[in-house]
């Protein structure tokens, strides 16, 4: 089936590191991603196996820690957690390998064999096992970024129109509906003319393009590795600049002592680092932080997307037809909108966003998709249809007001891991695709006037840049960019639904306003004042929601769909989701009685649970089933507490996406 084709093509960066090896550019202790990669492989036909055979856990984690302090595991464990990485030296190092940083990467080596030695390093490391794995998008796709990045392509048509991906990835947009959802009925609502799809863009399915990037990537050049976790960022010796990151130990037990298995992590030292991984990265958390990188900005906001990718009738199937949704099944005081592209040979997304700024506790992002698959406007396209795929994965709603600073001694921030979310289009990709690009020229003005890491090895010179570089021309340059001018355009839209006492309805009206007439030409900027987390009610204020039972046919349970995500992590590992001290009864006396177990409500993966306990002083028993999860990062963002804490798994763990 088209669509299926050629998905599992092991990409082979690491051939790369036979030559370095020889070469003897990298410092070999016992591991190397080779070694990891290798693991991963033998770990993801083991994982295949388990997740075809195992049911999804929902009651697998102790109430208390089981987790053995570092200060009491034996003198040899620690010696072994604490022994010294292998360091790696290259030019860039690219954290994160989806659209932004395989832009970057692409964009980096473009210009180094046009105008450089064609020797430069480029590294892109991406904790998904396969490339694209961990993708999930609408996705329709505004080729601009990706035509100034392959300007010329045997995929353009005879006047060098299109899009310069392989026809069989991408279905022109034909026709598009925007409807307003109210009882049964779909109202047609009209579209503002820069929202327009019809005759400009494609459906695709972003996780193939990936792919298909990395492949383009790989074919130039650069060393691509999937399975890669990076866990931590590197600092210089004064702590001041970044100088490279470290990718995650492999093998550490539930308990965090090292197995048999173990597998020390390895250092990436590099000139210049790249920050790419997608919305709210948990390095990028700590970066900004550290470099204050949101000073005099918004805060960021954020939506938590919901998607299914379903096989329909032929007779439901309209090839190249996209719709959009607004009201039902969400409140008026509930941000967001369905959305459903008919794409390939018979295939359907159907999704579902929901701005995490959303007060009532009780309201289920999971559940609400699951009732407006219900809605006749998409029961009657999903009817007697087959849903093969399902996936959930937050995005950026904060607009330009939300960027940070992009730039601090040693690296940056690309892609959606800064923002850049057009959200009234939801397009995100040609923005996190271009801001890549920019900073990858940035990039290479200065690395190119930089002597070799072969000449520095040469002359026995360990440092690999006598000053960090701190890309300020990047930041100069995304405010000279068309990303700037379109967000700057619609920077009013998302924020005007929280502004007035009208909630849904006073937005709609201002957004109609602002997207026919003013187009961001405006003295006026609406601002985010409070974080998602903060703007959340105690459940005192509102009643319990009830859902439907789903009916097994358009609407499912939470287990089932995440089934469909082939996520895995091992069962004897450490728990990548970190409460303080891995203390779940303090997490759950801190949150329950206020929050009422919002926690297994905004989870689209069942990972948390509050399960009826009468020992408990709280009659219930918080539980993290971490093995479900999807890596949406939703519960970072919107846990009332602040104390869920999403850290990288180990690489190569986590969903296994392919059509999403
Ligand atoms: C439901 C939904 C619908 C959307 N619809 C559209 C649409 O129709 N059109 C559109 O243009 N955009 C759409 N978007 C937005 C678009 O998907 C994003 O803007 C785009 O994917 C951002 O690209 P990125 O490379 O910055 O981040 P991502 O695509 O998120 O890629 C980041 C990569 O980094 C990896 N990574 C993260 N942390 C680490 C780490 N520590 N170590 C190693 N690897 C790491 C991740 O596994 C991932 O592969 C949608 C998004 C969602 C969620
Ligand atoms: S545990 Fe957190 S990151 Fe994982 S699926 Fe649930 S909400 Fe998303």
């Amino acid at each position: 089936m088209l669509y299926r084709h050629a998905l599992k093509k092991p990409l082979s960066g690491h051939r790369h590191l036979g030559k370095l090896l020889s070469n003897g550019i990298i410092k070999y202790g016992e591991s190397t991603p080779q070694m990891l990669k290798m693991k991963n492989v033998s770990r993801r036909i083991k994982t295949f196996d388990v997740i075809t055979r195992r049911c999804f856990s929902t009651t697998c984690r102790k109430w208390q820690s089981t987790e053995v302090p570092f200060a009491k595991m034996s003198e040899d464990q620690q010696e072994i957690l604490t022994s010294e990485r292998p360091v790696d030296k290259v030019d860039l190092c690219i954290v994160g390998g989806g659209p932004a940083g395989l832009a970057a990467a692409i964009k980096f080596k473009q210009l180094d064999i046009e105008n450089g030695s064609g020797e430069l390093r480029v590294v892109v490391l991406e904790k998904a096992p396969d490339m694209g794995s961990h993708i999930v998008s609408g996705v329709i796709l505004e080729p601009k970024a990706l035509r100034e990045l392959f300007p010329e392509s045997e995929y353009y048509d005879e006047n060098g129109n299109g899009i310069p991906l392989p026809p069989d990835l991408v279905t022109k947009v034909e026709s598009e509906d925007l409807k307003y959802l109210v009882g049964n009925v779909a109202l047609p609502v009209p579209e503002p003319p820069q929202m327009i799809n019809k005759n400009k863009n494609y459906i695709s399915s972003l996780s193939q393009v990936v792919r298909y990037l990395a492949e383009q990537a790989e074919e130039l050049g650069i060393e691509v590795f999937p399975g890669i976790s990076v866990s931590e960022v590197i600092y210089s010796e004064d702590g001041e600049s970044v100088i490279g990151v470290a990718t995650k130990d492999m093998g550490i037990s539930k308990t965090g002592e090292p197995k048999d298995t173990f597998e020390r992590g390895m250092e990436f030292h590099a000139r210049q680092t790249m920050f790419a991984e997608g919305c709210h990265g948990s390095l990028c958390k700590e970066l900004i932080k550290k470099f204050k990188l949101r000073e005099n900005r918004d805060n960021q906001t954020y939506g938590l997307g919901i998607k299914e990718v379903w096989e329909v009738k032929p007779e439901n199937f309209n090839k190249g037809f996209v719709a959009h949704t607004m009201g039902y099944p969400l409140t008026n005081d509930v941000y967001g909108g369905g959305f459903m592209y008919h794409f390939g040979e018979g295939l359907v997304t159907v999704g579902l966003v929901v701005g995490l700024d959303y007060k009532n506790p009780y309201v289920s992002p999971y559940q609400e998709f699951q009732k407006m698959k219900h809605h006749p406007y998409y029961e009657k396209v999903l009817a007697g249809g087959t849903c093969i795929s399902y996936a959930a994965r937050a995005l950026n709603e904060g607009g330009l007001q939300s960027v940070p600073k992009l730039n601090f001694p040693g690296g940056c921030l690309i892609g959606a891991s800064a923002g850049f979310m057009n959200v009234p289009k939801i397009k995100g990709t040609h923005t996190a695709m271009k801001s890549g690009m920019l900073a990858a020229e940035k990039t290479f003005e200065e690395v190119s006037k930089l002597p070799t890491l072969e000449e520095l090895e040469e002359s026995g010179i360990e440092k690999l840049v006598e000053q960090p570089i701190n890309l300020e021309s990047y930041e100069a340059a995304f405010k000279e960019s068309w990303i700037y001018k379109e967000l700057n355009e619609v920077r009013n839209i998302r924020p005007s639904f929280g502004a007035t006492p009208l909630g849904g309805y006073g937005g709609m009206i201002y957004s109609g306003i602002e997207s026919f007439v003013f187009k961001g030409r405006v003295p006026w900027t609406l601002h985010h004042h409070e974080s998602d987390a903060t703007l959340t009610k105690p459940a005192s204020q509102y009643k319990p929601i009830d859902y439907l039972k789903p009916d097994g046919k358009i609407s499912f349970d939470i287990l089932t769909s995440v089934s469909r995500t082939g996520t895995h992590h091992d069962d004897d590992e450490k728990c990548h989701l970190r409460v303080p001290e891995q203390d779940l009864e303090k997490h759950a006396a801190k949150a329950y009685p206020k929050w009422k177990g919002i926690e297994s409500r905004f989870c689209p993966a069942g990972v948390y649970e509050y399960v009826e306990d009468e020992s408990s002083p709280l009659g219930v028993k918080f539980q993290i089933n971490s093995q479900n999860c999807i890596h949406c990062k939703t519960c970072d963002i919107k846990v009332p507490t602040q104390d869920i804490n999403w850290e990288v798994p180990e690489g190569g763990d986590g969903p296994k996406y392919s059509l999403t």
